[in-house]
């Protein structure tokens, strides 16, 4: 029998990506326990939900304040199981989550506030209405590795102050990170059953999907994240789906190319170019074309690439070769197709094995896989344009739509341009930072995704909506209510020209019409 369970059991390693070092091996949960932790969770839920937006508040407050003096040790831990630079793992993870975690406590009270629905129909004036925002219950959070840390925290601090509680499966690849968020929680004072997060793999996360969870919110894969769709039709299971992207950067005939070079090189490196905001396409106006080559050349040969626990260094390692070979396949088809590697392309063994140079491509077209599937890597493809309508039909000639950012000394073109890419957001001179804005809505189109993540809509996901109406006429029977007859329908087309009648003398008329129907007998 306890052989039985060893083989049942399925394993996950947390390493290290910049030297291999193992640093815990954690089992699967099962899909019982999956079950049992709902379970737990909706049990939990309306205790949590009782206690009022008020203490959820100051519960939000009190982690914040533990975040904040741990933020170092945090921000250490995600580098040393993700593999990005500290710093980037303070600014991108740390701090993103500070700040959405200010932006629920200054807001979450006046959104769980009940909306006055005004009526302008005559028909309807006895009764007033309003919106009630109401919890889902349990809802379930699936999380990636890229950002291991900000992206299940800033959702799941969105569901637990709407008065959710949340079972969150994060990444295999970074549990240790979504265990350290857990343990914030706790001490924060979040119930235990209110937040737990299961740790697992792939038919972990298959398994909470399927489990009785009210609502999903899924970050990873336009491949998972179809699956999953799949799965979740099949009992309506309402999700919210954050999936990859292929975001192009438009560089026009008056941008800054000192500016927008060095945009690009961030853009597409930082955290090894495993971002789902990564610039991944860069279109440059044939004027400036060259130029923006050669400086951004320039500018990546001078990155550092290391152990992000090293303050020098600039570009860390990629999460594990299976990605790094995806990459690799990606560069050397766009090479064999013509495209020019300008710098990198090639693997960076001496350091270790998940290395990859920060590469510029040049001359990348849309026949090359390059320029259409995700490469989620440290490349930095690059294609000329001629005019500003070339230039929205490439940005726009992809299956993804997550952002996209346009860059011009004309901030009035640049937003012209900027309302006809379709992405779920388009910037005009930046690039990613969007994401480290508590209040701006983050999510795609097309294979991007569906809902939004950060933000007042972030929150709605968070919600059910409840229209509460109730009349303050209680004795009244409507005047609708049966008895239909001809004098009934003539008094009804007075009262709907009384309303909808374009000149005043109809208007007036149907008035007079109407007027009967208030002596009529009814049921
Ligand atoms: P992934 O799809 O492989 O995995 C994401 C999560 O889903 C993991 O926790 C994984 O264990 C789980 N999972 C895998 N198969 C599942 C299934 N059938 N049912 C339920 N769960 C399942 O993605 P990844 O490699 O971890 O992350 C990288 C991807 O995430 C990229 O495509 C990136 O663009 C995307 N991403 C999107 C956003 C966004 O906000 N739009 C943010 C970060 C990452």
């Amino acid at each position: 029998m306890a052989t039985d369970l060893q083989i049942a059991t399925r394993r996950i390693v947390s390493a290290n990506p910049a030297t291999g070092e193992v640093l815990r091996e954690l089992d699967c949960v099962t899909d019982a326990d999956v079950g049992e932790a709902v379970a737990r969770a909706r049990l939990a839920q309306p205790g949590w939900a009782a206690l009022g937006v008020r203490k959820r508040v100051a519960i939000l407050r009190e982690f914040q304040r533990l975040l904040h003096e741990k933020k170092s040790e945090v921000a250490r831990l995600i580098t040393r199981e993700a593999g990005k630079p500290y710093v980037e793992a303070l600014l991108t993870e740390v701090l993103v989550v500070l700040d959405a975690t200010r932006f629920l406590i200054e807001n979450a009270q006046s959104f769980l506030r009940d909306e006055p629905v005004p009526h302008g129909s005559l028909a309807m004036k006895t009764k007033t209405g309003r919106i009630l925002r109401e919890p889902h219950g349990v809802i379930g959070i699936v999380s990636p590795w890229n950002y291991p840390f900000s992206i299940p925290a800033v959702e799941a601090l969105a569901a637990l102050v709407t008065g959710n509680a949340v079972v969150l499966k994060p990444s295999e690849f970074t549990s240790l990170v979504a265990r350290g968020l857990e343990s914030f929680l706790r001490t924060a004072g979040v119930p235990q059953a209110v937040f737990q997060a299961v740790v697992g793999d792939a038919a972990t996360g298959a398994a909470l999907v399927n489990s009785g969870i009210d609502k999903l919110v899924f970050t990873g894969s336009e491949a998972t994240g179809k699956r999953i769709a799949q799965a979740a039709a099949a009992r309506l299971l309402p999700v919210v789906l954050e999936l990859g992207g292929k975001d192009p950067m438009v560089v026009l005939d008056d941008a800054d190319l000192e500016v927008a070079s060095s945009a690009a090189v961030w853009g597409a490196f930082v955290n090894a170019g495993q971002t789902c905001l990564s610039v991944e396409r860069c279109y440059v106006h044939r004027s400036l074309y060259e130029a923006f080559l050669e400086a951004s050349v320039e500018k990546t040969r001078k990155l550092r690439v290391g152990n992000g626990l090293d303050a020098q260094t600039d570009m860390g390692p990629m999460i594990h070769e299976r990605q790094l070979r995806r990459v690799e396949a990606q560069v050397e088809e766009a090479r064999i197709h013509g495209a020019r590697v300008l710098t990198g392309g090639m693997r960076l063994p001496e350091l270790g094995r998940n290395f990859y140079a920060p590469t510029i491509l040049a001359d990348a077209t849309h026949e090359m896989r390059i320029m259409r599937e995700e490469t989620f890597g440290p490349v930095l493809s690059v294609a000329p344009f001629d005019d500003d309508e070339q230039a929205i039909r490439l940005a726009n000639d992809s299956a993804f739509g997550l952002a996209a950012s346009v860059w011009t000394r004309n901030t009035e073109r640049g937003e012209a341009i900027a309302r006809r890419i379709l992405a779920g957001t388009v910037m005009v001179n930046d690039t990613i930072s969007c994401f480290g804005i508590s209040e701006a809505p983050h999510g795609g189109v097309k294979a991007s995704g569906m809902g939004r993540a950060h933000g007042r809509l972030g929150l709605e996901e968070m919600v059910r909506v409840k229209y509460l109406d109730t009349d303050r006429l209680p004795s009244m029977k409507k005047l609708w209510w049966y008895n239909y007859g001809e004098s009934f329908a003539r008094q009804m087309e007075g009262f709907v020209d009384l309303e909808f009648a374009q000149r005043l003398g109809a208007r007036l008329r149907g008035a007079l019409r109407s007027a009967g129907v208030l002596a009529r007998g009814k049921l």
